[in-house]
């Protein structure tokens, strides 16, 4: 690892844990950095031809690009291209370049890059956002221009090992994408612990740190750099001290908290009492966790099925879902597993995904919403669950219903298949549950008319916190107010888990509450069936229940619902926690 120049601690918070020891990257957002050449006049031709290269290469790419949009998700999606396809090919603006790149005699890739910058500067500051939304689209079809040129397209972009990115946030499917490159860490400007950034990056389990003080171009590529996503620190050019001290935590860390899972003795653990609290994990992408929790027949709570695109930037067929669900289904053949149909839009995509941009893509088209217009990839997501169930042991989980017609619609979609599939005789769990996530405070309003429809509800308090506090879940400016401790929160969830059991529906929560020890005795209070929780929280959690006494809780689980903030819900949630286990959990200490 390079030690090289300016020492710099920046501090900010971890969202995903973890210490590694790499080298530097800046990721400059929607800016391309180009460089200034001069071009002799022999060149002057061939400079003009690489960008006419260029410009044809880009074409070809938003072609394709346009095409699978057309396939995958109809005309709407599509026109994202069009658009582009038609800013790549405008020979007016070309023609101006290439008498520029003759009269100024520089490179190719600097004079294309200067006349991006005035034509899409007024366009920026426009109140009007389908023009911001021009100024993004020509940015976005001159970075293709310019990689070409560079010869540095997407594809080919070579990240080294050991390097550690830095910029404003990343997406699932980017993270996913530098997973892959070796990336080791991420330290970002933008996002939450609740963000789909972070559940992708501790399911990969790559430290994240994210810092409101990031400065993105003053940063230099390059740096080492040591990324303390246990304490929230990044280290820029650390002395050797900090490395050989670092080099010494990592050592100490010890074996990944899931590989814990398997000295748990008792699954599902119970309280002091003897009540069972029943755990299960959350499944982001296959990978050890899975393995383990199946060995200890922990059942999964959550199959966030929308990686099996991000994973791959496509939908994936029917057959080659079946193969995933078929094997979890097997592998689980011993618990179960809910599979939650594909949960795709808002902060799960990247710019270049052909999907439509959004002004407020929070409130927009996603979870189920996406699903019921691109009907053949729903049906043919659920045919493939439904042809894995046969072990009964498969649930269907329906993401983001806000309105009892959503929920109808795909009720109506999953009948469709079931027929068809009778009709070829083939075999299938035909009792197979179908919950909804209660993620939109409208369901919890709307429970006496949806929730007697449904099998399970399962609480995603990710969403829902955001929903009911109207605070982003992945913006840092308000992550202050993003709490699902607030407690209109709790009082949502208490509303919720009420409803359920007069309907007697059982009911779960998914969201990454379930796996934090501070919300444990308010869930055991409120007798919710199950805590579905991101797997390297379950052994904290299970240690946990055993030393609650779950006849105590109650009186905290008033005192927090009746509370007014947030903070004074924490410090009573906390005062609990610091006193379970000693005698004092014996009093009203939380009063
Ligand atoms: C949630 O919103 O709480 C949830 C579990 O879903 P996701 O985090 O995938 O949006
Ligand atoms: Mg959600």
């Amino acid at each position: 690892m390079k030690t090289v120049d300016r020492h710099k601690v920046i501090r900010g918070k971890p969202i995903a844990g973890g210490i590694v020891l790499g080298t530097s990257r800046v990721v400059l957002p929607g800016e391309t950095q180009v460089t200034e050449v001069a071009v002799p006049n022999a060149a002057l031709a061939a400079e003009i031809k690489s960008l006419e290269l260029a410009v044809k290469e880009t074409v070809s790419e938003l072609d394709d690009l346009r095409e699978s949009a057309i396939k995958k998700m109809g005309g709407p999606a599509a026109k994202i291209f069009e658009a582009q396809l038609m800013i790549a090919q405008d020979e007016e603006f070309l023609g101006q370049v290439k008498k520029d790149i003759k009269s100024k005699k520089l490179n190719a890739a600097f004079i294309y890059n200067e006349h991006i910058k005035r034509a899409t500067a007024p366009l920026k500051k426009s109140a009007d956002s389908y023009i911001r939304q021009m100024a993004l689209d020509i940015e976005a079809v001159a970075s293709r221009i310019i990689s070409h040129l560079s010869g540095k397209t997407r594809k080919n972009h070579i990240i080294p090992p050991n390097t550690v990115l830095i910029g404003k946030s990343f997406t699932p499917g980017e993270i996913l994408s530098y997973r892959r490159q070796k990336v080791i860490g991420f330290v970002v400007a933008e996002g939450g612990p609740d963000s789909h950034m972070g559940l992708i990056a501790r399911a990969l389990y790559l430290p994240v740190v994210i810092s409101k003080d990031l400065n993105l171009s003053k940063l230099q590529s390059g740096q080492a750099i040591i990324l303390d996503a246990i304490e929230g620190k990044v280290i820029l050019a650390p002395t050797p001290e900090e490395i050989s001290d670092y080099q010494q935590r990592r050592k100490r860390m010890g074996p990944a908290l899931i590989t814990r899972i398997k000295h748990l003795k008792d699954i599902p653990p119970k309280t002091r009492d003897g009540v069972e609290i029943p755990v299960a994990g959350n499944m982001t992408l296959p990978g050890p966790a899975e393995e383990i929790m199946a060995e200890k027949n922990i059942p999964i709570g959550l199959y966030r099925s929308e990686f099996l695109y991000l994973a791959g930037g496509t939908f994936p067929d029917e057959d080659t879902q079946f193969e995933h669900y078929e094997q979890v289904a097997r592998k689980f053949a011993g618990s179960s597993v809910v599979i939650r149909t594909f949960d795709l839009g808002y902060d799960k995509m990247s710019a270049d995904e052909a999907w439509p941009h959004e002004e407020n893509p929070a409130l927009g088209w996603r979870g189920i919403r996406p699903m019921l217009e691109m009907k053949s990839l729903f049906k043919d997501q659920i045919r493939a669950i439904l042809r894995a169930s046969s072990r009964k042991n498969l649930k269907i989980l329906l993401p983001m219903i806000s309105d009892i017609s959503e929920y109808d619609q795909a009720k109506r979609l999953i009948a469709q298949v079931k027929f068809e599939l009778k009709k070829k005789r083939l075999q299938f769990d035909e009792n197979i549950p179908i919950g909804i996530m209660v993620e939109v405070p409208s369901t919890v309003l709307i429970a006496d008319s949806l929730f007697p429809k449904v099998d399970f509800l399962s609480i995603g308090t990710n969403d829902l916190t955001q929903y009911i506090l109207a605070a982003d879940r992945k913006n840092a400016k308000v992550a202050g107010l993003y709490s699902p401790f607030h407690p209109a929160v709790l009082r949502m969830i208490k509303m919720t888990v009420d409803k359920a059991k007069i309907y007697g529906k059982p009911v779960s929560v998914c969201g990454e509450m379930a796996g934090d020890i501070l919300a444990l005795p308010f869930f055991i209070g409120l007798k919710i069936d199950l805590l579905s929780m991101s797997p390297n929280r379950i052994v904290d959690l299970c240690r946990t229940v055993k030393k609650i006494d779950s006849s105590l809780v109650q009186p905290l689980v008033h005192s927090v619902l009746a509370s007014s903030s947030t903070s004074s819900v924490i410090k009573r949630l906390e005062s609990f926690k610091n006193a379970i286990g000693s005698r004092r959990q014996k009093g009203n200490h939380f009063e």
